[in-house]
């Protein structure tokens, strides 16, 4: 075995530099073999885990203007739309019905919404249906908490009280200054990004990360990416788990190069193996399809994610029901647990 990843099996913390060579030059059968490896190291039971929740996109609203998003709409088109609170109700209560627990809520950034709108939403969601609320990617965070002209903390404060349980690690996509120039100039930089999630997880609010791929970044991209979140992780410890899928072809607007699977294995794997302070690695079956997903928990993962309720945003290939996630993963040779959120609780199903 290539003694890097010998390195990594030793228990010892992969440089930048070891990533790299990783990534560019060591073959993905064998990057592949030492991820599920570690794996087995850090999370011996032949276990997966899997969640379930309701997406609400309470807004499709946005001015960010990122070039890969097919979902903003100004706010002027005809298919812009605000959820009222009822209708807000009435998604989370099929998810009930469904046996989902929990609520993914994201916009868009539509600052023309009152913050007591927000408010008034998370309290309805988890105060008065008892629901766990995963909500707000860091650009929202960080233009409502300018536009209400309050600092970051006491915005967090509020929506924590308000019912906000953790936060997902959305609009990551490339955390490097080139990419995020060429892909989304109008989003947070990098640092920023870092910084609104380290805010995040010291109020308390922890959640996932993820890297999406597939455009024209380089291989110093992306390792430049996981070291931004490997780094944040080290300061503030609140990322539960992580997750590598690709861009998909919503727009003509910027470079889209195909993902071949072994690549993406290779990348689950050099996940697992870099980022050595994160203890979940998700597959994502959402984006990369139930066939990839499964090779994905043979090269490093231990998580798929979750069958999700409405998917606005992503064209879904995701699994359709609890049922079908418990399939899944039995058929993949591994015992199935349901999981919350935050990997707190899990229970075999
Ligand atoms: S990706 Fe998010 S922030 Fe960017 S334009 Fe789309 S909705 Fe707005």
């Amino acid at each position: 075995m290539h003694p890097i990843l010998q390195k990594a099996l030793q228990g010892k913390r992969l440089t930048s530099d070891d990533a790299l060579e990783i990534w560019e030059n060591i073959p993905w059968t064998q990057v592949v073999e030492a991820g599920h490896t570690r794996r087995l190291q850090l999370l011996p039971k032949l276990e997966v885990s899997f969640t379930a929740y309701r997406l609400i996109n309470y807004t499709n609203v946005c001015d960010v203007n990122c070039s890969f998003c097919s979902f903003k709409n100004e706010v002027n088109s005809k298919q812009a739309y605000v959820l009222s609170l009822e209708e807000i109700k009435s998604k989370a209560l099929e998810a009930k019905k469904q046996g989902a627990n929990q609520i993914m809520f994201q916009g868009g950034v539509h600052t023309g919404i009152e913050l007591q709108y927000h408010l008034d939403a998370l309290n309805l969601l988890h105060h008065d249906l008892g629901m766990h609320v995963r909500g707000y990617s860091p650009i929202e965070l960080w233009r409502y908490a300018q536009h209400w002209q309050m600092p970051l903390k006491d915005l967090l404060e509020l929506l924590k009280k308000a019912g906000l349980g953790s936060v997902p690690g959305a609009g990551a996509e490339i955390l490097s200054e080139s990419m995020r120039k060429k892909l989304s100039p109008h989003k947070l930089s990098a640092e920023l990004w870092c910084q609104v999630m380290g805010e995040c997880h010291k109020a308390g609010l922890e959640g996932s990360a993820n890297i999406v791929f597939g455009s024209d970044e380089s291989s110093a991209d992306i390792i430049e990416h996981l070291n931004a979140i490997r780094t944040q992780q080290d300061a503030t410890g609140g990322f539960n788990s992580f997750v590598a899928w690709k861009f998909q072809a919503q727009t003509k607007d910027f470079y889209l190069r195909h993902i071949r699977g072994d690549e993406y294995l290779k990348m689950v794997a050099l996940c697992r193996l870099f980022l050595d302070n994160i203890k979940h690695i998700e597959a994502s079956i959402l984006v990369m399809g139930p066939e990839l997903g499964e090779m994905a928990l043979y090269s490093g993962a231990n998580d798929i994610n979750s069958f999700v309720i409405e998917e606005n945003v992503l064209r879904s290939r995701g699994l359709r029901s609890k049922q079908a996630a418990i399939n899944f993963i039995q058929r993949a040779g591994f015992k199935s647990l349901y999981r919350d959120f935050n990997f707190n609780s899990f229970s075999p199903v």
